[in-house]
């Protein structure tokens, strides 16, 4: 004979097992995949500054896209590449492999 507080306390329990589980492989999956940011390089083809912003969709290399902050040129996309995101510097240390 199962009361029905004894099914709430079970309902309880296997949610907090399925929550558990489901956490546990999140956080699993995650060092796995690291994150990339990709990031655009823009140039001003008149006095030669240059600016490193987020990639927007859409962008492409060539792109004119804002302008200049010290001439006033419309500024051309020269680079995009993408970057592993992390905090610490960019500096490659021997002992990571
Ligand atoms: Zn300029």
């Amino acid at each position: 004979m199962i009361s029905s507080q004894d099914a709430i306390t079970w309902i309880a329990v296997i949610s907090a097992i399925i929550l558990s589980i489901y956490f546990m492989m999140e956080s699993m999956r995650k060092p796995k995949e690291p994150e990339y940011e990709t990031m655009e390089i823009l140039e001003c083809p008149k006095c030669g500054y240059t600016v490193t912003k987020e990639f927007e969709p859409g962008d492409f290399i060539g792109m004119i896209k804002g302008k200049c902050p010290k001439c006033g040129t419309p500024l051309i996309i020269k680079a995009i590449y993408e970057v592993e995101k992390k905090n610490e510097k960019n500096l490659k240390t021997p002992n990571n492999l």
